[in-house]
């Protein structure tokens, strides 16, 4: 079954999508942490860094490129902002499909 950020992705469910190209996606949080506060995730279903393999290392990095230019063009550089990624219970995942939080806005504590 697809995952909700997939559902979100085919429009079955709303979602406010402010990026997109071959291999990643990009999200407003629905619940937003800090004024800015972005999904930036891979159109493979991968579960989480922790079931990453080799083969997704070019997607694990456009991630990150991604998130930079976002952030960029947000104004977000001279100020800086977080990048995170949550992986399982412990670490604080809710949603089983692969994400890097983009935050910013505000100082981060
Ligand atoms: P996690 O806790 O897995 O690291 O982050 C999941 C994030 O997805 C949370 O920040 C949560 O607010 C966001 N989220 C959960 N459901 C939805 C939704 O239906 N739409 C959007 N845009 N974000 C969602």
């Amino acid at each position: 079954m697809a995952s909700l950020f997939t559902k979100i992705l085919k429009g079955e469910i709303p979602g406010e999508i402010v990026h997109e190209d071959e291999l990643c996606f990009a999200l407003k949080d629905i619940d937003p942490k800090a004024p800015v506060h972005l999904l930036i995730i891979p159109k493979k279903e991968i579960q989480s860094i922790a079931h990453s393999e080799k083969e997704d290392q070019a997607t694990l990095g456009h991630l990150f490129l991604v998130a930079k230019k976002l952030a960029h063009g947000l104004g977000l550089d001279s100020e800086g902002y977080r990048l995170v990624t949550n992986i399982g219970e412990n670490g604080g995942q809710s949603v089983p499909h692969l994400h890097v939080h983009l935050l910013g806005g505000r100082p981060m504590g």
